[in-house]
C-alpha cells in the first residue's frame, strides 16, 4: 500500500493518466483529502467507481491511529497518535472566537534537552516524514469540535529546522490552495535558535510566519535552559535574525517563558531590551511557564510577569502575553506523550 499523500498533484496526475483517467481527477482527490477530509477512497462520491477501487487497491490515505485524548475545560484538545511504528505524536487542537490553531509536531522526541521541555525528557527517537506531519493536520481538521482550522503553528514537538525538508514539505501542502488552503501568514514555525535553518528559511519565498525561543537575553542563562545556545549564541543568533529581517522584511517573534527564579527579574527584561534593541521588526511573546515536575520549572509570580511585560512596553518593545491554555491536560509540549512512555 503506497502512501498518496506521498504524491505531488503532478505525480498523482500521471498515475490517473496511466489509469487511463482524467488527470483532472486528481484535483478532486486532494479537495476530498484535504478539504472534505475523506479517509476512505469509497466517500469519494464523485469519481467513477472503477477509479475508487483502483485507488482502494493501491493507495492509502491516513495511517495514524488515535492513542488517547484530553481535552481541556477551555476547549483545548490534546491527540496522542501513533504512527505505524508505534511511536507517538502529539497534536494539539487550540480553539479561539474566530479561529482554530492545531499545534503540530515535527519530531518524534527532541534532541536539543531544553531543560522546562518536556519534549527533550525521553529524547530523541526521529525526524517525521512529510505526509506523516500531513496526518496530524488531517487529523486536527477533522477532529474541531466547531469551526475551521485557520492555523498551524508548528509548537509541538521536535525542531522544525532540523526536520527542515520535510517540514517545509508539509508547509506547502498546508499553504497550497488545492489542499488545506491555509494562508502562509497562519503558519507559524518556531525554533531554538538554529542558525543555518533560519538562513536558509530566509531564502524561501514564503510569507510564514517565525518565530524564536528564546527564553533568556544572556548567554549563561541561555545555555543553562537551551544547551543549543552553546552551539549557536545569543550574539551569532541575533545577527542572524537582522539579515533574516532584512531578507524577508518579515517580524520574528521571540518566545519568552518566565520562570520563576531564573529569568523573570528586572536585570532579565533590562537584557532583553538590550538584545533586540537593534532589531527592526520584532515582538516579544511571554509566556507563563508551565511547571513540569519533572524538571523544577515554576511560573513566575503574577505580579512580576506583570512588572517584566510593564517594563518592555516603556523600553517600546511589542509585546504580548499568552493566555495559557490547556493547563489542566498536561498540554506543553510533549507532557501527554511523557506520561505514556
Ligand atoms: N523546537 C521548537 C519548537 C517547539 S515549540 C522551539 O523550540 O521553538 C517550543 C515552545 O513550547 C516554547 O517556545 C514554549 O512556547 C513551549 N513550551 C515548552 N515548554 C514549556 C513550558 N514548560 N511552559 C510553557 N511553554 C513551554
Amino acid at each position: 500500500m503506497q502512501d498518496i499523500k506521498e504524491l505531488s498533484l503532478k505525480e498523482l496526475e500521471d498515475k490517473l493518466l496511466s489509469w487511463g483517467s482524467p488527470k483532472y481527477y486528481a484535483r478532486g482527490i486532494y479537495d476530498w483529502i484535504y478539504q472534505k477530509g475523506a479517509y476512505e477512497f469509497s466517500q469519494m462520491s464523485n469519481l467513477p467507481a472503477p477509479l475508487r477501487k483502483a485507488l482502494t487497491d493501491e493507495f492509502n490515505i491516513l495511517n495514524l491511529r488515535l492513542a488517547d485524548l484530553r481535552e481541556s475545560g477551555d476547549g483545548t484538545t490534546k491527540f496522542l497518535l501513533e504512527l505505524t511504528d508505534k511511536n507517538l505524536v502529539e497534536a494539539v487542537n487550540i480553539p479561539a472566537l474566530k479561529r482554530a490553531t492545531g499545534c503540530i509536531s515535527s519530531q518524534v522526541g527532541c534532541k536539543f534537552g531544553c531543560n522546562f521541555c518536556a519534549s527533550a525528557l525521553g529524547g530523541f527517537k526521529r525526524n517525521l516524514t512529510t505526509s506523516e506531519i500531513l496526518e496530524e493536520v488531517l487529523y486536527l481538521k477533522n477532529n474541531l469540535k466547531a469551526g475551521q482550522l485557520t492555523h498551524i503553528v508548528f509548537m509541538g514537538t521536535g525542531e522544525p529546522l532540523d526536520n527542515y525538508e520535510n517540514v517545509l514539505g508539509a508547509i506547502r501542502r498546508i499553504n497550497s490552495p488545492l489542499a488545506f488552503n491555509i494562508g502562509a501568514r497562519r503558519i507559524t514555525v518556531s525554533t531554538c535558535g538554529i542558525i543555518p535553518g533560519i538562513e536558509r528559511l530566509a531564502l524561501e519565498d514564503l510569507q510564514i510566519e517565525f518565530s524564536i525561543s528564546l527564553h533568556a537575553a544572556d548567554d549563561k542563562t541561555r545555555s543553562q535552559l537551551m544547551p543549543v545556545n552553546n552551539k549557536y549564541p545569543l550574539a551569532a543568533l541575533i545577527k542572524c535574525c537582522q539579515e533574516y529581517i532584512a531578507k524577508t522584511n518579515r517580524q520574528i517573534t521571540f518566545e519568552y517563558i518566565l520562570i520563576k527564579g531564573v529569568n523573570a527579574d528586572l536585570t532579565a527584561a533590562q537584557n532583553l531590551v538590550r538584545l533586540l534593541e537593534d532589531l527592526r521588526l520584532a515582538k516579544v511573546n511571554l509566556i507563563p511557564a508551565n511547571s513540569i515536575p519533572e524538571s523544577r520549572i515554576n511560573p513566575a509570580d503574577s505580579a512580576q510577569v506583570i512588572s517584566f511585560k510593564e517594563y518592555l512596553l516603556k523600553a517600546g518593545l511589542n509585546v504580548t502575553l499568552r493566555r495559557p491554555r490547556g493547563q489542566d491536560i498536561d498540554a506543553a509540549c510533549g507532557q501527554l506523550r511523557l506520561r505514556h512512555e
